[in-house]
Parts: structure tokens; sequence; C-alpha cells
């Protein structure tokens, strides 16, 4: 087992496991973030592409998912394994991913910054669509032999499709945790016990935090009571897959609960809207009470307003209010939300309301600092709408969540246990608070560490 990626970071997830006869990926991720990160997305792979069998996937998101157009492009010709949802979320991210390298190769060629030599852009909408065509669905607790290996998925609550994946090989048991969901879920169907393993592979992107208890919805009863009064926009950027369906559901039971009462409600990204309707796709993935309040028919009604194309997107900037407005992309990096904001931020009557990380640098990370100026399209905008922020709607488990899901394994520890995504604050913190299991030994693997199991 040769760990080569998201080691020290929390994206860019990618592990090799090698038998004499088999050679496969666990996870094939770009390094998402600030440029110094994102630049590790040019370094050369370390093993010819031809050469895997198979890359088999925890779930869809772009840091486990989206170097697998490179691979292609550079020769893979293996085989894509996935849950069902999984795939259907690929179809939506990866057609969506290569447009964003074809911009960015742009913008680095105009700039010239990059430290690599850029012969076109790292992977190209072709290339996406490509990989599609390799891919292989194995539904949930379905046992499928890839090579030596035996490959069952299993249910870890983190964004639709999303699996822990536990493998058989020579009479050694390896479970990936893939990126582990709260223990209570708000959306999705809580997370399932893991099955035990001699080595298993743990994520730790908040292997150092705890999630403060927050009142998400008196926080949301606020702010639409605000646009309501100043007959104004509650703009919400949002992150297209799991936070926007999550939001909606939000929305749904403060209307049924008659909390807050009925207003437009604009789903303004073409990714979101694909999302929402994987979402109504898969909903046996979602907790089940939700589909017994109703959820899925208020995501099918007139209620909610998905728009798909641009003149309709447009015709919003005449729409006075009161409404609400989720757009992506959720940092404001990018996507429809900027054209909103360039619209609507200088309005005092308008509010902005986050309800995810803004990474350094990223615009929306400006504006809840409090900047009084924003640059957007080259024009200086001035942020004088309202500025509101929801923290506790992740689709990660916390420290907490996290040593919850290790203790499982309290009776029946590993041979060894090794933390990878996270950085390495989140790395020390999560292994210093694993002690309970008893003669395991915990690595924290450096880029290409190699194990022999
Ligand atoms: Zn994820």
């Amino acid at each position: 087992m040769q760990f080569l990626g998201a080691t020290g970071f929390v994206t860019g997830s990618r592990t090799l496991l090698e038998t004499e006869n088999t050679r496969v990926y666990v996870d094939a991720g770009l390094y998402q973030g600030p440029r110094y990160i994102e630049e590790k997305n040019y370094q050369p792979l370390e093993t010819e592409p031809a050469t895997i069998d198979a890359v088999l996937l925890t779930h869809a998101h772009i840091d486990h998912s989206g170097l697998l157009p490179l691979l292609v492009k550079r020769g893979f010709k293996g085989q894509i394994y996935c849950t069902p949802a999984t795939a259907e979320l690929l179809r939506i991210m990866l057609p969506d991913a290569a447009r964003i390298q074809e911009e960015e190769y742009k913008f680095l060629s105009k700039k010239k910054i990059s430290e690599y030599e850029l012969d076109g852009p790292l992977f190209t909408e072709e290339d996406a669509l490509k990989t599609l065509e390799y891919i292989q669905v194995v539904p949930f607790k379905t046992p499928v032999k890839v090579g030596d290996f035996t490959l069952t998925y299993h249910w870890v609550g983190h964004i639709l499709g999303a699996a822990s994946l536990f493998l058989e090989v020579q009479n050694k048991k390896i479970l990936f945790s893939g990126d582990i969901g709260p223990v209570e879920s708000i959306l999705h169907r809580n997370r399932e016990i893991p099955p035990c393993a001699d080595y298993v592979v743990m994520e730790s992107t908040y292997g150092a935090r705890k999630y403060e208890q927050e009142n998400y919805q008196a926080k949301i009863i606020k702010a639409v009571r605000h646009v309501l009064a100043k007959k104004s926009m509650l703009i919400i950027p949002s992150f297209a897959v799991g936070r926007t369906q999550l939001l909606l559901y939000v929305f749904f039971k403060l209307i049924q609960e008659q909390r807050i009462p009925e207003i437009p409600i604009f789903i303004d990204s073409p990714m979101a809207t694909k999302a929402t309707y994987a979402y109504i796709h898969f909903s046996e993935e979602l907790r089940p009470g939700i589909l017994q309040e109703g959820y899925l028919e208020f995501l099918q009604s007139k209620k909610i307003r998905l728009i798909e194309d641009v003149s309709e997107s447009k015709r919003l900037n005449y729409f006075n209010g009161p409404g609400i407005l989720i757009s992506a992309g959720g940092m404001c990096n990018g996507g429809r939300i900027l054209h909103h904001l360039f619209n609507r931020l200088w309005d005092r009557r308008n509010m902005v309301l986050f309800v995810g990380y803004q990474s350094e640098g990223t615009i929306g990370r400006q504006i809840i600092e409090g900047v009084g100026r924003v640059k957007i399209f080259g024009r200086e905008i001035p942020v004088r709408s309202k500025v509101e922020t929801i923290n506790s709607f992740s689709a990660h488990a916390d420290k907490n969540g996290l040593l919850s899901w290790a203790r499982t394994f309290v009776k029946n520890p590993p041979r060894a246990l090794f933390i990878n995504h996270g950085e390495d604050e989140s790395r020390r913190a999560l292994a210093s608070a694993l002690g309970f299991l008893k003669g395991t030994r915990i690595e924290l693997p450096r880029y290409e560490s190699t194990y022999y199991l």
C-alpha cells in the first residue's frame, strides 16, 4: 500500500494497492485550494496509468475523483468502481471540473505563473466524458471481485452515494473510511457501523475540531424576516451537491411548521439543479423521516424554482424580492453567484448568508472578514448588504464523530490504522486520542510512504 495523496492535506486523495497480479487506486482526487496546493496537480504521475487495473472510488467529491480524467488522458483503460449515486454525480461533476480546468489553463497561460510547463489544460471536457465510459456501478453491500480484491461498499453518511470501502485480499481485510459523515445527519441517512478490518485507513479532516452547538433555524428565521421586512433578497452561496439540498430541507421544515411564510426560492446553478434531481432519484439514501414529511414533493413543487438557462438567470436581476436565491460556487470563487453578488451586494436591504467553509483568498472569505469592497469582474463592489454565517452544516464528522466511528473497533482493534486526508495538526490530534485501540499501530503516512501488509 502506497499513499500518493492527501497525506497532510484535505484534498488529493489517492492510495495505491498492489498485489502480484492486481494494481488499484483507492480514489483519484484532485488537489484543491490555494495556488501552492493546486500546483501539485501538475506533478508527474508516479505510476503509468495504463498499468492501473481499476480505480475504486469512495465518493464523487472532486478531491476524491477529479484526477480520473487526467488518468484517462494519460492512458488509463481500467474500470472505475463506484456506487450508483456516485456514478450519477460523476456525470454532473467531472465535466464541470473539466470546464474549470480549461478556464484555469487560460488564466495560467496568460499570467505565466505555473512552475510547470503547461501544454494545455490538465484535462478537457472530452477527457471527462470519456472517463464516464469506464464506470462500473456497484450497489451497497454487494461484494464484487476486482482482480485479487473483493470490494464491498458500506454507507458512511457523507454525501449522496458516499461509502466506506471494504477490501478482502489474500486473507487480509482493509477498510478505507472515505469521508466520514456526522453522527446525526440532518439530510442523509445516518452512517452505518463499519466492518472490522486488519488495516484501517481513516480520514481526519476535522480531527482537531469540535463543532459548537448552533441554532441554525433561528438564524434562518431571522434572515427571512429581514428580507421580508425590506422586500429584498437573501443570497446564499452554496455548494451544489449536498449543501443546497440540505438548505432546501431546512426551508421546507420551517415553512411546514409555519415558522416562516412561503416565499419564492430560486436555485440558480445548473449543477445544483442536476444534483437536486439526483437526490430525488436516490431518495433511499436520505433520512427515512424526511420522506414521510413530504420533502420530495416539496422539491418537485412550484415552490422551488430551479433555474437552468442563462436568460432566466439574468431575468432574476429584475426580481425585487422578497425572495431567497441559492447559487453556486459555495465560496464565491466562480459560477453564477458572482453575478448575483455583483448585482446586489451594494444594496443595504439585501442579506448574504454563508453556510459553508470559505477558504483563504476567496471572495467569500473577504466578505466574512468584513472588507468594505470586493473586486468582482474587475470592478470594486461596495459590501453594503447584511452578512450572516451558519457554521453547523458540515458533511463531515468532527473530532468526537471521528472518534465514535473508530470506537467501533475497540473489541477487535486493527493491526494498524493509517490517518490521512487531514492537515498534520488534525492528524496528530486524532492520533493522540485513539489510545483506546489497544495494540493498534497508528501511522501518519507521508507522500509515497509504502507499507507491506
Ligand atoms: Zn467528500
